[in-house]
């Protein structure tokens, strides 16, 4: 593939109007198909969903173990020596994954939430009505993840359980950064600006990034990948809960609320 194609499942803000079952998600092996990297969520936005390397695991918002999902289709090969805690069958509301090929790299001292932006000229601005991939491998002195809680029942509203979200921040912990910047005029689409998840070394810890900061403990800790997008593809669920009601662009400030991405 020559060029770096974005594809997203369902829109945010039919996520922010409570779309979340399992009837409306796409599966694990069908997003995989379109993306070896990426970002997501699960039915009943119960934690967060990061794709690394082609392998995709789940955050549950309870902080407990995280979870290997796979492709149930692909279990001919008969792995299963130490795949006890795979989950097949769980299907993601949202996604948005690349098959990611970075178009630019660089090694950096250091780099946080703040300074992100600033580290990817000359990409940013001067393609930033485009979107782009972005993947910080680092030693962090700290990353801080949001938990939103799981809804209570099928249709709880997103922004009613961000009002409930909790941090959690991980210190001194060698990991990876994957996710999107979006451009302005796709919000509602997307999250404008950078949309960020994070996965430990060990797997162990994870989420959606509202907060970083790596360490400074030589001139290459970070290296920092991005991949510039131009296409953008986003397949709209086609079951009757998706159709039910009109969809409209969503109220801006609930979904930086709610999603907290940051600009
Ligand atoms: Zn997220």
């Amino acid at each position: 593939m020559s060029s770096n194609q974005l594809y997203q499942y369902s829109i945010l803000s039919a996520l922010m109007r409570r779309l979340a079952t399992q009837e409306t998600g796409i599966s694990i092996g069908d997003l995989l198909a379109h993306g070896d990297h990426g970002l997501g969520t699960v039915t009943g936005l119960n934690g967060e969903v990061i794709v690394l390397e082609g392998e995709m695991f789940h955050y549950p918002v309870s902080g407990d173990a995280p979870r290997r999902l796979t492709d149930n289709d692909d279990d001919d090969d008969d792995d299963d020596d130490d795949d006890d805690d795979d989950v097949t069958g769980e299907t993601l509301p949202f996604a948005m994954v690349t098959f990611f090929h970075p178009s630019m790299t660089k090694h950096l001292s250091s780099l946080s939430m703040s300074t992100l932006a600033t580290s990817l000229a000359p990409l940013l601005p001067d393609r930033q009505n485009s979107f782009l991939a972005v993947k910080a491998t680092a030693w962090f002195k700290y990353v801080t993840v949001r938990s939103t809680p799981a809804q209570s029942y099928p249709h709880e509203h997103l922004s009613v359980l961000a009002q409930r979200q909790t941090r959690h921040t991980a210190e001194y912990i060698s990991g990876t950064l994957f996710g999107f910047w979006s451009p302005a005029y796709s919000m509602g689409m997307s999250l404008r600006g950078f949309h960020m998840h994070f996965i430990a070394a060990d797997r162990h810890a994870g989420g959606h990034v509202v907060d970083f900061e790596t360490e400074t403990k030589d001139n290459k800790n970070v290296t920092l990948e991005v991949a510039v997008m131009d296409e953008y593809t986003v397949r709209v669920p086609s079951t009757a809960e998706f159709h039910r009601e009109i969809i409209s662009s969503g109220n801006a400030t609930d979904m930086m609320a709610a999603e907290g991405g940051a600009e």
